[in-house]
């Protein structure tokens, strides 16, 4: 699965990084999220479900 996010409506509440710290992490410069793991396998698809779940923002999309 493919991880995106949407740096146009990420405002860095960091919540994807509790969720999923193996899969983002926030760049001190921009203050945005980054990703670590772009292509994640199965074994990280629910933490990164939680994340996509407790953005307020809605900026993470899962694609198959
Ligand atoms: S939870 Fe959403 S808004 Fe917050 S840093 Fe992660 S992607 Fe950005």
């Amino acid at each position: 699965m493919n991880v995106k996010i949407d740096l146009g409506k990420c405002d860095g509440y960091a919540n994807c990084v509790i969720e999923a710290d193996r899969v983002f992490d926030i760049d001190d410069g921009t203050g945005q999220a980054v990703l670590l793991t772009p292509v994640i396998g199965p074994e990280l698809a629910d933490e990164v479900r939680r994340a996509q779940a407790r953005c307020p923002v809605q900026a993470i999309r899962l694609e198959d």
